[in-house]
């Protein structure tokens, strides 16, 4: 497993350009596969456009305590990008203005920005219904200024959101890295200790399972069920709900599928599993995703991929909720990825 970020590696894909060119050949330059493009319009559902806006996701920086082998981030220690406190202040004006009920902090590891704490209590005083922090659990438990981060969510009435690929040592680890689980398991028992996940709880507490290979998630509802069964037979820890995420193939996910010769089986199997159904509710449609540096995507994949909003307004400082709207979504081969089997989003399934 890799130690270090595609950037720190001075990996060809550290280049969104060249993850461009990857996914726009191959398969999808000889024929065999349908371009994402042409698949919708066939379907009489293109150009994707932006329904009301609900979700505003903020990314706080790529730096992360982490180096997982699946990030569509390239987060990990060596990521130094991170959202200054005057972006913070342009966003929170957003935040206060804006009709969307959902407020969504990501990362990286989202705590590891200096002024987190700052924002989070700033923007928790501004109404929004749903606050959701995407924590990886480990940096609860990481060092010491973080162990009080249960209590501060509970504080904001934070909506917690974690991944964790799987209920044994072993997935987790591999995709994860070595002492994950253990650390994850401990950062749950601390939540729950503070009411998180808990029977009746409105402390929120939701996982996220994402595939640890080149293959796609099995349903949902089951998945959570053998979940919730397993983590509380061994270890006494309950949650709420299970998102169950597809794997995009970009980043370091997409260098695993190269290096592991998975590419082209993997996006057939994405174009195989097209369902229609799922690109009515693709997240892009009622979501809008703020940069690091206040550059405004589509989702948290365009980001990725430096996509940024085909619209006048493309920064957070420009923001303008209805003129935003007004604009067609920019699509790739990786949005096959939003619409395999049952679909998927930052809130699992759509489907
Ligand atoms: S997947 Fe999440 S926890 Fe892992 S390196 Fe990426 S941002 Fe960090
Ligand atoms: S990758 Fe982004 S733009 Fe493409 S369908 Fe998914 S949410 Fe929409």
């Amino acid at each position: 497993m890799a130690t270090k970020s595609l950037k720190a590696r001075s990996s060809e894909l550290a280049q969104t350009q060249k993850q461009l060119e990857f996914l726009d050949g191959g398969p999808f330059a000889t024929g065999e596969l349908p371009r994402f493009e042409a698949q919708i319009r066939k379907c009489g559902m293109g150009p994707l456009r932006p329904k009301k806006l609900e979700i505003l996701q903020i990314n706080l920086g790529y730096m992360c305590n982490q180096v997982c082998a699946h990030c569509h981030v390239d987060a990990g220690p060596d990521r130094k990008e991170i959202m200054t406190r005057e972006t913070m202040e342009e966003c929170l004006e957003v935040i206060r203005t804006t009709g969307a009920h959902t407020l969504d902090l990501t990362g990286g590891a989202p705590e590891m920005n200096p002024d987190f704490r700052w924002f989070v209590s700033q923007a928790s005083e501004a109404g929004i219904q749903d606050f959701i922090v995407r924590s990886n659990l480990t940096i609860i438990r990481a060092n010491k200024k973080y162990y009080d981060l249960p209590e501060f969510f509970a504080k904001h009435n934070v909506h917690v959101v974690s991944s964790m690929p799987h209920y044994t040592r072993g997935k987790t680890d591999r995709q994860r890295g070595s002492g994950v689980f253990d650390k994850s398991i401990e950062a749950l028992q601390e939540l729950n200790r503070v009411g998180y996940g808990m029977p009746g709880s409105s402390l929120k507490l939701d996982l996220v399972y994402n595939p640890s290979g080149a293959f796609l998630p099995g349903d949902q509802a089951s998945m959570e069920q053998d979940f919730k069964k397993a983590l509380k037979a061994d270890f006494g820890i309950e949650f709420h709900n299970l998102f169950a995420i597809t794997n995009l193939p970009i980043s370091r996910f997409l260098e695993y599928l190269i290096a592991s010769e998975n590419y082209e089986d993997y996006m057939t199997a994405l174009v195989d599993a097209f369902n229609p159904e799922a690109v009515h509710n693709v997240m892009c449609t009622n979501t809008l995703s703020v940069g690091w540096d206040g550059q405004l995507y589509d989702c948290d994949f365009n980001q990725m991929l430096g996509l940024g909003v085909n619209s006048p307004i493309r920064h957070i400082s420009d923001f303008h909720e209805t003129r935003l709207q007004d604009r067609d979504i920019v699509i790739s081969q990786h949005c096959y990825g939003c619409t395999a089997g049952s679909g998927s989003s930052c809130q699992g399934t759509v489907a």
